[in-house]
């Protein structure tokens, strides 16, 4: 699967898949809000979502060229949802 990815990025460059980053984030985030705010179908928001992670797998690639660790960005962002449960539940 994560060939797609790598030709994607080939393809189109990574300046334009950033782009496309923020786009699809703002397509999901319009579609969040309908969800809430008009009770539109969910599916647009799934849809939306996996034009984010399909967009966002080609990024991780992206970073990882650039040298970032993009596991222990996620290890951090896990810890920082763990410390943030752990509060609001008083642990
Ligand atoms: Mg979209």
């Amino acid at each position: 699967m994560s060939d797609i990815y790598h030709e994607a990025l080939r393809t189109f460059g990574s300046e334009p898949q950033l782009l496309q980053m923020v786009e699809e984030c703002s397509e999901l985030t319009k579609a969040i809000i309908k969800h809430i705010n008009r009770g539109h179908n969910p599916d647009r928001v799934g849809e939306e979502l996996a034009d984010v992670e399909t967009v966002m797998n080609q990024i991780k690639i992206y970073l990882s060229g650039k040298g970032v660790d993009y596991a222990a960005c996620q290890a951090k962002s896990v810890k920082r949802l763990r410390a943030n449960i752990d509060r609001v539940k008083g642990m």
